[in-house]
């Protein structure tokens, strides 16, 4: 009997997918990447059942590629040497919310922005708010480390996660890390498995850490003359001792993408514009933003505009979050880069981005979480991306952008990971030394290398 019969007798008929109609969802991502369709898929709905599928695919040496809801950006759900996806898409029980301990427990499938209104209808407040929240799953957000405009003032996933239970390839269990903030027992396991990418171990359960919801937020859009002038301003702004919950930039190329969208009236030759939103106790945030607005005209504003009630602020908001859309609807082809420089080089990023697009002769588009240095980098065509000349100018363009994000001081990655899309830039970044104790960690949770192989690390 082969593994995928062994598999539906376990865990039931069927349960094992393999026609090519249903495998082909599981076959791509948001990333874009390619099309790698898998032998069979898996949707388990419970940790027995991640535990069969694991024990039985390290039995019979398959591959298995872990997923949630597919929205990656950089290809990690994608199966690439085939085998079996095996996708907690389905687990999507919120356990407990607890008020007093102010901790969650939730299966991986849990979509982000259920947790979020979950949270809040027990006036609780779950921060890391990636700009996919609607579709992306818990589960992806732990093995992504995902980030989002909050994670400014709050972090980024891993300081909200207290523990997981995990499975290894396998099949075995483990519980690690704790319910409460602090605790410094042992290795800190749980901050290593976060953001592993679906490398160490398949989640069935995470902990989650929550605070009291911030009692309200206040937003200001500051419009300012070029983007210099923009990335500038934050530094100064966070020097100020101002601690926006997000402080979010867009240049000007994005800006003209979203006009037609956007709720306001831009003067048309604004060059940039932060977005800056605070939260905290409603008395003391309409001073703190107008002080804030007052410090961005210092800092060259041509125009302030502050949200006056709740639906202004989500207006303002609307002009970020329709960025990414604008520029698919604009181009035929867009290439979303995810790169991080410590604040004080982020003109100069944004200067040499505006090089490198010239050079190209592809056109981009930069917005981003600036409040973190992290900026998503867009290169853009209506050409075939295929096509030889295209492909070479798209390769440079990127290997350009990756080499002066390192030499500013920054990170090829802040929030999307690395996937197949940057395994073949990992070595730009990292020493051989580095990358090789990394993989003999890959090697210890997961010596048969048949758990989602050929991300991260370049073959
Ligand atoms: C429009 C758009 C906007 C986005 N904005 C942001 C943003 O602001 N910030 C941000 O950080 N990201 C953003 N993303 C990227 C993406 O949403 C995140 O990376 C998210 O965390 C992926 O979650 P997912 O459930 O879709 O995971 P998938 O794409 O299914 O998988 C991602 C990785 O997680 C692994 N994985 C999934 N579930 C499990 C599990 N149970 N156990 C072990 N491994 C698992 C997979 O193997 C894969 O390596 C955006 C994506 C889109 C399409």
């Amino acid at each position: 009997m082969g593994v995928y019969e062994l598999l539906e007798r376990e865990l039931g008929g069927g349960r094992v997918l393999r026609d090519e109609a249903a495998l082909d969802s599981y076959s791509q991502d948001e990333s874009r990447l390619g099309r790698f369709p898998p032998d069979a898929a898996v949707l388990a709905r419970s940790r027995e059942e991640i535990e069969i599928v694991l024990r039985l695919a390290a039995e019979h040496g398959i591959p298995v590629t872990p997923r949630g809801a597919g929205s990656g950006l950089t290809g990690g759900a994608l199966p690439v040497r085939g085998g079996l996806v095996l996708s907690t898409e389905a687990m999507q029980g919120i356990r407990l919310i607890d008020p007093d301990d102010r901790i969650a427990i939730v299966e991986p499938g849990v979509i982000n922005g259920d947790l979020q209104r979950a949270a809040e209808a027990q006036g609780l407040f779950y921060a890391p708010d990636p700009a996919s929240l609607a579709m992306c799953s818990l589960g992806g957000n732990v093995a992504e480390n995902a980030g989002g405009p909050r994670a400014f003032k709050y972090g980024v996933t891993r300081d909200w996660t207290l523990g997981m239970t995990v499975t290894l390839m396998g099949g075995e269990t483990l519980k690690l890390g704790r319910k409460t903030p602090k605790g410094v027992t042992g290795y800190d396991l749980v901050a290593m498995f976060v953001g592993s990418e679906g490398t160490f171990g398949v989640t069935s359960e995470i902990t989650l850490r929550l605070l009291g919801k911030p009692e309200a937020a206040a937003a200001l859009i500051a419009v300012m003359p070029d983007p210099v002038a923009a990335g500038r301003s934050v530094s100064a702004i966070i020097r100020r001792g101002f601690r926006p919950r997000a402080l979010e930039l867009m240049d000007k190329a994005s800006l003209d993408h979203v006009r037609s969208k956007a709720a306001f009236t831009f003067p048309a030759n604004a060059g940039a514009i932060l977005l800056i939103e605070l939260d905290g106790e409603s008395d003391a945030l309409e001073g703190a933003i107008l002080r804030c607005g007052n410090l961005c005209e210092e800092l060259g504003a041509e125009e302030v505009i502050v949200a006056r009630d709740e639906a202004d602020r989500e207006r303002l908001w609307l002009t970020r979050r329709v960025c990414s859309v604008a520029l698919r609807e604009a181009y035929r082809w867009k290439q979303s880069e995810d790169v991080v420089v410590p604040t004080g080089s982020i003109a100069e990023l944004l200067r040499r981005i505006d090089q490198i697009s010239a050079r190209s002769g592809l056109p981009s588009a930069t917005f981003g979480h600036a409040g973190d240095g992290n900026l998503h980098v867009n290169f853009l065509s209506n050409e075939n991306p295929r096509d030889g000349d295209v492909a070479a100018r798209i390769k440079t363009a990127l290997g350009d952008l990756f080499r002066a994000t390192l030499d500013l001081g920054g990170t090829l990655s802040g929030e999307h990971g690395i996937g197949i899309a940057k395994a073949q830039y990992m070595a730009w970044e990292q020493s051989a030394e580095v990358i090789d104790w990394q993989k003999r960690l890959k090697r210890l949770w997961d010596p048969l290398g048949l758990l989602n192989p050929g991300k991260i690390f370049p073959d």
